[in-house]
This record gives C-alpha cells, structure tokens and sequence, in this order.
C-alpha cells in the first residue's frame, strides 16, 4: 500500500480509536486508493487525504420532548457536515438508538463518495439521533420531529445543507420536519428536505428510488458478464422501504426476491416475493411500526427463521437491504459455499471488512460496493432539488429514466476507473476512486480554504 495512506490510516485509527464504524469505512475507502494517490504526489504536499478525513463541521445537540404521558425525554442529535466541496452538504437522518457520533460520521463519509458518484454537484453529510420511532405513538413522534428540527433548521438551508431521511426517518417524518421548519423560517426555501410527500414539492420515483436504482445498477452488471436477471432468485435483507423497492423491480424483471429479514430473524419465501399483495404487505409492515418479519411468514404462511440471517439460503444474487456489519467473515464463508455469484451491497457498508476482502479474493465472484448501488435514493433527491428550484415537478417517466441512465454511468464508470488502473472489474475499488477523484479535484482547486 502507498506509504502515504498507511500513514494517514495510522493517524485515523489512533485518533479515532473509539469510533469503531468510522474507522472501518475510512479503511475500506482509502485501501483501494493506491494507485490514484501514487499518481498524484500533489496530494501529500497539500495535506489532501489528512483533511478528507476530518469533517468540515460536527453539530451535536440535545433533544428534549414530551412523551403523551408528559414524561420528559432526552435524546442526542447530530448533523455531520462531511465535505462540501463539491456542492451543498446531502444526506440523509437516521433515528434509531444505535445512532451515535461514530456511526454518523461513517455514514457522512461515505455519504461524500456516493453523492460524487452521482454525478451531481451535492457534498457529503449524514445526521440523526438515538431516538426509536418504533413503539411511539404518531404525536410522539410529530413532537419529537419538532423539537429535533428546532435546533437543526440553523445549521441547513437549500444552499448550505439538504437532509432526508435515512432508517427510521421515512415521509412522515419528514413531513413532520419540514412543517416544523417552514414555521421557524417562514419560507419554501426550495423545500429544504427531499424525500418530501408529493403535495408540497416531493418528486415523483423519490420512494421507490433507491430499491429501483439498485437493481439497474445489477443489470448493468449482468450486461457486463452477458448473463440475464430473468429467472435469478434474490436473497434480501430487510424489509424496508429499499428492500420494497428492490423486490418491486425485481419482480418486473422476471427475477424473485425469496428471502426478507428483520430483527427478529427471516422469512423464506420459495415462491417469490413478487406479486402486488406481497409487496405491499411490505409497506404495512413496515407502517404498523412493530420492527417483526415474522408477521409476513404468519400472513402467506412461509417458513420464519427466528433470530437467523438469510445468508445461508442458495440463491442467484445477495442483496443485503438492512443495515450495517449484516454479514461478517463466517456469514461470507456460507454465501460462497453455496455457489453465489453476485453480492451487491446496498446498505451502507453491511460487509465488515473482512468479510469484503474474503468475498473479493473469491474467483468468479461479483461484488459491488453500496455505496455505488444505493446512490439512486440520493441521485433522485438531487433531482427533487433540481424541480424544486424549477418549481417544477417532472413526470415519473422522466425521473426514472434519468435513474436508470445514471445508475448505468455510475456503474460503467466505476469499471472503466478499475480497468484504467490495472484492477480489472473491481466495481469496489472503481466506485471508490470515481468517487474520491471528483473531491479530490474540487478540493485541490478550491487551495487549502477548508
Ligand atoms: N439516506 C439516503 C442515503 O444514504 C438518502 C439520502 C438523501 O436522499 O439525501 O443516500
């Protein structure tokens, strides 16, 4: 590895030695950089790589609320405002009692190599807070929204900082958000969020963007090793807003989604997850706020695997929807015993990196990193904020096939950066170097201002 890199990892991983998360993903983006940063030795003298790894801005803040008995809460909320060099900060929040600093700043790291491989001019942030939507009651949630975007609204604005939602964080409250802010600031200001609902400035394809994306992304990559998603079989995890997605384009396809999972373990599903009442039942789950898989498998009576992963089912193609670290190194040993051909990310980082390295070595074997294959949810929240500023709304039609055009470029470009470089089709380091190189060079340009 570049002498350059090993030194910066260093640094990373003793200065952020409690931030497990953000280690792992400033490792796996800046393993693969190698060749690019051996090519620019400008980099080391202006401090580029010691500077991407530090965000421009962290917001931590308290949220208090009320519960309906009148119980007091507090939770902590975080706005990570990664990189901007490229465009206004973008990215989406999350709540969930997971949250915390390291699990945000991993997310806005990553979060400024997706929104590059956009290819629209949006820079990297992420944000949330440990507070569990699940359980709560809609007011609950409505006043914790507002109390949470009371402190928020300062720090974004349509120019500055552009959140959605991310896990927990669906048009609800969203909705929630952007009424609380329309009422501090007073104004439309180009909607400020995206993922918004369709009656005030939501784009069209917005909910469905990211499963729909993930799966163009995969025939891309059927295309390039002439083979064809008709007939393949799909394990998901999740069952999600992405996760819906993906199994609705899956399903138009020809292909099936036979697997769903959730805290409480996974479904199996032999006959495909493909006909218009299974999917919606998706979007009942996931609206009913109970968090259990299992309620699909009592419902069209199929097999419920508690407190198990889907990983051990023989499918075609992996489609990790979830969340993060969702398949270690043991999980990774199973996939490739049972002959899988494609593992395609879509979560934010559901390998760990051992397990990546492991699947990677495996001959014959096609990975592709999330951050390329989920990049559709935020490519069309660019697109919300195109229509927006327009004060236009585009037409379905319009919207999806710029997704599609643009998830064939992202995943064209990532194999044409690997190749360029020596790596062959390494969709991994491809999508990192496509990624890292448009940053670099707005970074580089822009002189040491940030
Ligand atoms: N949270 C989503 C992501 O990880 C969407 C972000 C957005 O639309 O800004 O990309």
């Amino acid at each position: 590895m570049n002498a350059y890199i090993e030194k910066v990892l260093n640094e990373v991983r003793v200065k952020n030695a409690n931030e497990p998360e953000f280690v792992q993903t400033v490792e796996e983006v800046l393993t693969s950089l190698s060749p690019v940063i051996d090519a620019h030795p400008e980099y080391e003298d202006n401090a580029l790589l010691e500077r991407m790894v530090i965000p421009e801005r962290i917001i931590e803040f308290r949220v208090p609320w009320e519960d309906d008995n009148g119980k007091i809460h507090v939770n902590t909320g975080y706005r990570v405002q990664f990189n901007g060099a490229i465009g206004p900060y973008k990215g989406g929040l999350r709540f969930s009692p997971e949250v915390n600093l390291s699990v945000v700043k991993f997310l806005g790291f990553e979060q400024t190599f997706k929104d590059s491989l956009t290819t629209l001019p949006m820079g990297g942030a992420k944000g949330g807070c440990d507070f569990d939507p699940n359980g709560k009651s809609d007011r609950e949630v409505m006043r914790f929204c507002q109390a949470f975007m009371t402190e928020l609204y300062r720090h974004i604005g349509p120019d500055v900082d552009v959140p959605a939602g991310d896990l927990g964080v669906g048009a609800r409250e969203v909705g929630y958000l952007y009424g609380q802010y329309r009422k501090i600031v007073g104004g439309f200001k180009n909607g400020v969020l995206t993922g918004k609902g369709r009656s005030f400035g939501g784009s069209l394809i917005r909910p469905e963007a990211t499963g729909y994306g993930s799966v163009y992304y995969v025939e891309a990559v059927m295309k390039h090793e002439n083979d064809t998603l008709a007939g393949k079989t799909v394990a998901l995890a999740g069952f999600g807003n992405v996760a819906w997605g993906a199994a609705r384009k899956l399903a138009e396809l020809g292909a099936k989604a036979v697997t769903l999972s959730g805290p409480d373990g996974y479904i199996y599903d032999p006959d495909g997850i493909v006909t218009d009442e299974k999917i919606s039942y998706m979007l009942e789950m996931r609206a009913s706020g109970r968090n259990k898989v299992q309620d699909y498998a009592d419902k069209f009576s199929v097999q419920f695997y508690p407190g198990e992963k889907p990983w051990g089912q023989k499918v075609d193609i992996i489609m990790p929807c979830a969340t993060q670290n969702d398949i270690d190194l043991e999980q990774a040993k199973k996939i490739v015993s049972n002959g899988v051909k494609y593992y395609i990310e879509v979560a934010n980082m559901p390998t760990t990196n051992e397990a990546l390295k492991f699947l990677m070595e495996q001959p014959g074997m096609v990975v592709a990193p999330s951050k390329a294959v989920n990049a559709g949810g935020v490519l069309v929240s660019g697109l919300e904020m195109s229509q927006n500023s327009e004060r236009l709304s585009w037409t379905a039609e319009e919207v999806d096939s710029k997704l599609h055009q643009i998830m064939i470029e992202i995943h064209d470009g990532s194999a044409d950066a690997a190749k360029r470089y020596g790596l062959g089709y390494n969709l991994v380091a491809g999508a990192n170097i496509v990624g890292f190189q448009k940053v670099a060079d707005a970074m580089m340009a822009q002189g040491i201002a940030w």
